[in-house]
């Protein structure tokens, strides 16, 4: 007898042959065949219907992406609209209105609209809800005033997950308010910020005077801190725990360097990367566990893990893939200041993942900061004694 699951997996089997069947990926623009896939429910199965979903268990999702593969049908560039697909999206679904719902995911799943996240400032980074940038209201919208940093794509993006102060006299957490900033309107300045690899891969982003319309706040006036972590969990799940095969990734990456290079090969480097090897299997495992555990909404902190593990383990296998080298390591391929049109781990050389794993323990949070939380909200640990020595909001013109 079959199970739940398994009529489920078949009747979506049925879906997806029948779908080609009627839309040919070799003869329809990649566009087209993208938006009519959302409209068939088969862009997110997980997600409810009508909005490109059918309310199905996320588990069934990588069966559908194989089949599309395997037929020749175009993706979505997910490297492109990464932080679309992994952190907007959950954050609509999670806290948005049916409105924004509607007018949102589609074009953010076809790619017609990439994302970005305006969350991080110069003063405010960990310490998120000490942010200084200004919402203030404005007839039936918002003016917004105020600088972001560190924003991946920003150059691409058509909206920003924008987290702002409106409120400058209650606690810091309390006076936030979460928006969807068009990255088009007047008053949005771009500036390329060059990092490590030479790329400009984010951005300083300057807001002065910039209109958010009221329909685009997501979540209540003060509600801002809530919808964020909503955000943020998605963000470290979306990092650290992305679906891969076996050796896939950087540890497939680092595989290959050894078994193309065996005159580099020395015994305290095989020791290494059977030891890495197997931290990456398990990281894998743990990741797919992970995904299985989450319904449709939102990730708990458990997802830091994942996100702690993903950075230490892409930081020595990249480290080990320069050694290998040898002195060929040393060399960088290519320094021009490039903007990059989606964010790739590891993509380029070894020189690249190198340099490029670096970010990983900072960026979607750092180590120590997702540390602080699995020892406080996994382990149920004390919480740790702070001492709060910026406080920018407080300072703020009223
Ligand atoms: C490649 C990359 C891409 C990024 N993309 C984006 C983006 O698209 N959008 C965005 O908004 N941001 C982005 N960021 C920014 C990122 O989220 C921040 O850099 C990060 O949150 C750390 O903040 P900070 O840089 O202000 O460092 P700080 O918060 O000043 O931290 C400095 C050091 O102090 C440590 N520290 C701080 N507080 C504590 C504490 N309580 N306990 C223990 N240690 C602590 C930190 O771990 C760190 O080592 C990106 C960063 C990188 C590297």
């Amino acid at each position: 007898m079959l199970t739940e699951a398994q009529d489920q997996a078949a009747a979506l089997h049925r879906q997806v042959r029948d779908f080609l069947a009627g839309h040919d990926p070799a003869a329809m623009p990649p566009l087209e065949f993208l938006r009519a896939r959302f409209d068939a429910g088969l862009a997110w199965v997980h997600y409810p219907a009508g909005l490109g979903g059918q309310g199905l268990p996320r588990s069934l999702q990588a069966a559908v992406d194989a089949e599309f593969a395997a037929a020749g049908a175009p993706d979505n560039n997910p490297a492109r609209i990464g932080i679309g697909l992994g952190m907007a999206a959950p954050t609509i679904l999670a806290f948005g209105t049916q409105e924004q719902k509607e007018r949102w995911l589609r074009p953010l799943w076809t790619g017609e609209e990439v994302w970005c996240q305006l969350f991080s400032e110069p003063g405010a980074g960990s310490d998120l809800a000490g942010l200084a940038t200004r919402a203030v209201r404005d007839g039936s919208g918002w003016r917004v005033t105020g600088q972001k940093v560190w924003t991946s794509m920003a150059h691409a993006a058509r909206w920003g997950l924008l987290l702002a102060r409106t409120d400058p006299d209650v606690p810091k957490h309390a006076g936030l308010t979460y928006f969807a900033c068009d990255m088009t309107v007047p008053g949005v300045e771009v500036r390329p910020l060059r990092q490590l690899t030479g790329e400009a891969e984010f951005n300083e982003v300057f807001l002065t005077d910039a209109g958010v319309a009221d329909t685009d706040r997501i979540g209540g006036i003060g509600e801002g801190w809530r919808v964020a972590q909503g955000t943020l969990m998605n963000e470290r799940v979306a990092i650290g725990g992305a679906a891969l095969p076996r050796e896939g990734g950087m540890i497939g990456l680092a595989a290959k360097a050894w078994r193309e290079h065996p005159e580099a090969r020395t015994p305290g480097l095989h020791d290494r990367l059977l030891r890495l090897w197997a931290d990456a299997e398990v990281a894998r495992l743990a990741g797919a566990r992970l995904r299985q555990q989450l319904a449709a909404g939102q990730p708990g902190p458990e997802g830091s893990a994942a996100k702690i593990v993903f950075a230490r383990l892409n930081q020595e296998l990249s480290a080990f893939e320069l050694e290998l080298a040898g002195a060929a390591g040393l060399r960088y391929d290519d320094w021009t200041l490039r903007r990059p049109e989606s964010v790739s781990f590891s993509g380029r050389g070894p020189g690249y993942r190198y340099l490029r794993s670096r970010g990983n323990s900072i960026e979607g949070g750092t180590s120590e900061i997702l540390r602080g939380i699995i020892a406080e909200r996994v382990l149920g640990l004390p919480a740790e004694q702070r001492t709060d020595t910026r406080v920018p909001w407080k300072d703020l013109p009223r």
